[in-house]
């Protein structure tokens, strides 16, 4: 069995965190950030990411973990009112072997409507402007 690597804060969403690089915010307290992917596989498309820095559910404080799964139920029910979706897709990976890009620890969560397929993942960057829009459809939904 491999040996798990160190959490590396040069990683896109620590820089995120930390102010270094924008993102198109939908809903952050003092433990959690969401934001939208900027590939989204659907509209809507929400990370929602802990703040304390944990790799993946393999290193994160379940707590933490448990945290960033409230915050995620509550983006699904934004977002399924949001675009008027029929279903929410949750994904989570972990490690490169289970589809892991961005070693920060992240909950997707997609807006799914009947019968149209999810993008492939990193198929598309989508325009700022209607990032910008969503997101504030979801903070709307959110009551923000
Ligand atoms: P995963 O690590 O779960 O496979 O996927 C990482 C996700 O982060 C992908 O869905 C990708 O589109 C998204 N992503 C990659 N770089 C950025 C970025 O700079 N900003 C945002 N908002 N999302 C990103």
């Amino acid at each position: 069995m491999s040996h798990a690597p160190a959490y590396d804060p040069s990683n896109i969403f620590a820089k995120i965190l930390r102010g270094e690089l924008p993102a198109h915010k939908v809903y952050e307290d003092d433990r959690a950030l969401a934001f939208l992917d900027i590939m989204p596989r659907c509209p809507g498309h929400t990370l929602v990411i802990p703040k304390t820095p944990a790799r993946n559910i393999l290193d994160i404080d379940p707590e933490d973990l448990a945290y960033v799964h409230k915050i995620a139920k509550t983006i699904a029910i934004a977002g399924k009112a949001a675009f008027q979706a029929d279903g929410v897709t949750i994904q989570q990976f972990n490690e490169e072997a289970g589809g892991q890009v961005v070693f920060h620890l992240h909950v997707h969560i997609i807006p799914r409507h009947l019968g149209v397929p999810m993008k492939p993942p990193a198929s598309a960057m989508e325009k700022p402007e209607i990032l910008a829009e969503h997101a504030a459809l979801l903070r709307a939904a959110l009551g923000q």
